[in-house]
């Protein structure tokens, strides 16, 4: 080998190199955001192809996203001057387990070719299973058993496998009856859904031996990025793939730990919840979820409601060092396996159990180095030391030096505003005046703790003509629930237009059917009609069975009765009439399904969204400007995200809206999760501020406005943990400014007093949690509104909350 060092490792420092170096064996790099976890990997790959250890195909490299594979590909070439040569297997868990089972699909009952559902298909079906077991899906939700169904497959749980007591949840008693035909059904329909991926993956290699063999043969080098996130399916799945291959005709156990010799999945015992656990919070709600399916984009593969498991609680220490594993450590020598993660970055809820998952790294795959990175190279000195003493505040954590090299730079810098407007006009001017100055827009980025906050920047951009991509999700306008209800208020608009009534002549149901749409169809096009009007002339007919006649009248009348109060409301309250009057509002409240709390918090946005204009018509006009809008395309445009998008990525400006109590930290998370909820809240505050390199710019708004009337909020209590040192308090420059004189009278200003005085006495937050006592209900309704029910999702065992808070 040539005596130069390679240029990939002349950039790195000692630690760095000896992770990307240390080829034998496992080893663990635990350490801090921006310290170069994942330049590593990829290095790691660069060194292993250079050294000639293994050829691409025998490298199993995991990323948090499809788009991070890409990237981390990129940069292999420009790394190694050239393009890498085969296929690296460089991918998200569960694209890497798709792969793997199309191989070997009859092996699990499935054909190659077969077709992965998106969740609308999957309710489909499993409203039919529901149909078929006469269980009444306004009781028992089809949304909600496909959440249980989610969590378990997350966990690793075929339907055999699912302990009895969570079984009987959902459908009085029949929850586990309704997995198993539901996996029948799908093997009969040649598809599989998201979660199967890896569950089948995992079933494959279990009832195989063999085919595991082959792969464990294969994968001479395995890396795993964002370690801290990964679920029990994911970590099972890691597990069996890292150990060397063991001979054929081997016993069973001596390849799969745990492996009791019966033909499925280790031992399971049923366990106690573990203390502190917290239910898995989601970024993002069900539709968002579907576009990550489409775009690739998925988080970690663990979608929404995973959980730490009974099976794997059992086989975890209920608290790191507390409890001897249960699990044995592995039955053949562990391969080499590099994991990078970030105890402090853990943000799919999984708390504690991920710190297990770190710590319990050396027990899983003995001998394991543990490598710390301690130098940031992403952030100045005041973001990195803002973000630092800020996660200091989370009691469970590992505790990690993070040191910079950097100059201190622009202090992190916290504006309150007036209200969510003007903190997007602010926003907004900022970001122009970042333009101005030479910043290249893909350099900026709104990280957003819920979706609905995504709908002001949007309109503020539209209006600025300031180009910005929504990552991770679609955008605010183009959600399921929005569009559901923009077909509504289209219909009342223009009774012509076909694809707006179409879209809602069955949502909620009412049962209008595919069938009725056929044959309006046939009758509009016969005689040259709109949709609308072939319905109204079919009602008159008997053509329809009564049922459906007297619904789709019942339908008619009310647009009828809609489009005449449209003389007499505003198009606001109309709105209002029309989400309630349609059921469609209700059609949400009774969904127990993770996402619709955060549905029903988008549509409150979309008629709060509805104030700024004069009338329908302007509205409507407005969105199909919006709509119209590519997303995307532009080569440089502003980043809007959520947070939990956020991870991993890097941008020198970050623009961090809504640090409000109940915004963030999210009540829902507090109410249901407590402490560990707090906690992991942090965490994400914590990724948040990392993500920046040169300026991060947080804000709170004192007032949220809705449904016209004004709510005072509180400044998040992650501000007051801000250390003073790194953190300068700045105006709004949104207009009517912070302290301007747009008139809202003294209240206003007493807000800047206890804003800026308490920084560094007895803390804003405490100062103004005794204001907002004083307020008693309206407080509440205020929490209600604006900080419950956004898109994250709680357990699937949480069905019993109330989503119409
Ligand atoms: P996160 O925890 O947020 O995922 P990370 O630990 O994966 O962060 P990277 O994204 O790999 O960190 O690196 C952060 C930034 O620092 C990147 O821009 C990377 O190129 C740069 N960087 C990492 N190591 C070095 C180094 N030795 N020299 C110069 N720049 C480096
Ligand atoms: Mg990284």
């Amino acid at each position: 080998r040539a005596a130069a060092t390679p240029q990939y490792l002349a950039g790195l420092n000692p630690e760095q190199r000896e992770a990307v170096e240390t080829l034998d064996g496992p080893v663990l790099v635990l350490a801090g955001a921006g310290t170069g976890k994942t330049r590593v990997l990829t290095c790691r790959i660069a060194h292993i192809l250079s050294q000639g250890r293994a050829r691409p195909g025998e490298i199993l490299s995991v990323t948090f996203t499809n788009k991070a594979a890409r990237e981390m590909k990129l940069r292999l070439g420009q790394m190694l001057g050239q393009a890498v040569e085969g296929m690296p297997w460089l991918g998200t868990f569960h694209s890497i387990g798709g792969r793997i089972l199309r191989t070997h699909a009859e092996l699990v009952q499935l054909k190659s070719n077969f077709t992965v559902l998106d969740v609308d298909d999957q309710i489909r079906l499993l409203k039919q299973l529901l149909q078929a077991e006469n269980i009444d899906d306004k009781r028992w939700p089809a949304r909600m058993l496909a959440g249980l169904i989610d969590g378990w497959k997350n966990r690793g749980l075929t339907p055999s496998q699912v302990p009895p007591g969570e079984a009987a949840v959902f459908g009085n008693g029949k929850g586990g009856k309704l997995y198993a035909s539901y996996q029948e059904r799908l093997k009969i329909l040649n598809a599989a859904d998201f979660g199967d991926l890896l569950l089948e993956n995992i079933r494959l290699f279990r009832e195989h031996p063999d085919v595991l063999r082959q792969y464990q043969g294969r994968f001479k080098f395995i890396l795993v990025d964002e370690y801290q996130d990964t679920n029990v399916a994911q970590y099972l799945w890691l597990r069996l793939l890292a150990q060397a291959p063991s001979k054929p005709g081997a016993p069973l156990s001596s390849i799969i730990p745990g492996h009791t010799g019966s033909p499925v999945i280790p031992e399971r015992v049923d366990s106690p919840v573990i203390p502190g656990r917290a239910e898995g919070t989601n970024p993002e709600s069900g539709d968002e979820e579907d576009s990550l399916r489409d775009s690739g984009f998925a988080p970690n593969g663990a979608p929404r409601n995973d959980e730490r498991g009974v099976a794997a609680q059992a086989e975890l220490p209920a608290h790191p060092g507390m409890t001897p594993p249960s699990q044995p450590a592995l039955a053949a020598p562990p391969k080499n396996i590099c994991c990078v993660g970030d105890d402090d970055q853990s943000i799919y809820g999984w708390r504690g159990a991920e710190v297990d998952n770190i710590l319990r790294f050396d027990h899983d795959f003995p001998g394991a180095k543990v490598i710390r990175l301690e130098r940031n190279y992403r952030s100045t000195g005041h973001i990195l030391a803002a973000a630092s003493h800020l996660i200091a505040h989370n009691e469970s954590r590992l505790g990690k030096t993070l040191r910079t090299e950097d100059v201190d730079g622009e202090k992190v810098t916290v504006t309150g505003s007036w209200d969510s407007e003007e903190e997007a006009r602010a926003i907004g001017e900022e970001i122009e005046e970042l333009q101005r100055a030479g910043n290249n827009l893909n350099d900026v980025a709104i990280l957003v703790r819920a979706s609905f906050q995504m709908r002001e920047f949007e309109d503020r951009f539209v209006t600025l003509g300031l180009p910005y991509r929504v990552i991770g999700g679609p955008r605010f306008y183009e959600r399921a629930e929005i569009r559901d209800a923009l077909a509504y208020l289209r219909t009342i608009n223009s009774p012509a237009d076909d694809l707006a009534f179409e879209r809602i002549i069955n949502v909620p149901k009412r049962g209008l059917g595919d069938a009725t749409v056929q044959m309006l169809h046939d009758h509009a096009r016969k005689r040259r009609i709109p949709l609308f009007e072939a319905a109204r002339a079919v009602v008159e007919t008997d053509e329809l069975k009564p049922k459906a006649r007297g619904s789709l009248r019942d339908l008619i009348i009310n647009f009828d009765r809609w489009r005449a109060r449209r003389e007499v409301t505003t198009h606001t309250e109309l709105a209002e009439i029309v989400l309630d009057e349609s059921g469609y509002t209700e059609m949400w409240q009774k969904d127990r399904s993770a996402d619709a709390a955060g549905r029903l918090e988008n549509l409150k946005e979309l008629v709060r969204s509805m104030e700024e204009f004069e009338n329908l018509q302007g509205f409507l006009e407005h969105i199909s400007l919006v709509m119209d809008r590519d997303g995307g395309a532009e080569d440089e445009a502003v980043s809007l995200m959520t947070l939990h998008s956020a991870k991993g990525l890097e941008f020198d400006n970050v623009f961090l809206p809504g640090w409000e109590e109940g915004l963030f930290p999210s009540q829902r998370t507090l109410d249901e999760q407590g402490r560990a909820g707090l906690e992991e809240e942090r965490r994400l505050a914590h990724v948040g501020l990392t993500r920046a390199r040169r300026r991060a710019k947080l804000y709170f708004a004192t007032n949220r406005r809705i449904h016209g009337t004004w709510s005072t909020t509180i400044p998040s209590r992650f501000l007051d943990e801000l250390p003073a040192h790194n953190v300068e308090i700045t105006e709004s420059k949104g207009g009517s400014g912070w302290g301007g004189s747009s008139g809202y009278g003294p209240s206003r200003f007493d807000n800047v007093e206890s804003f800026g005085s308490s920084y560094t006495t007895p803390g804003w937050q405490r100062a103004q949690a005794n204001r907002a006592r004083g307020q008693g209900g309206r407080q509440e309704n205020r929490q209600g509104q604006a900080g419950g029910g956004f898109n994250e999702d709680p357990s699937p065992f949480s069905g019993s909350r109330s989503d119409a808070s």
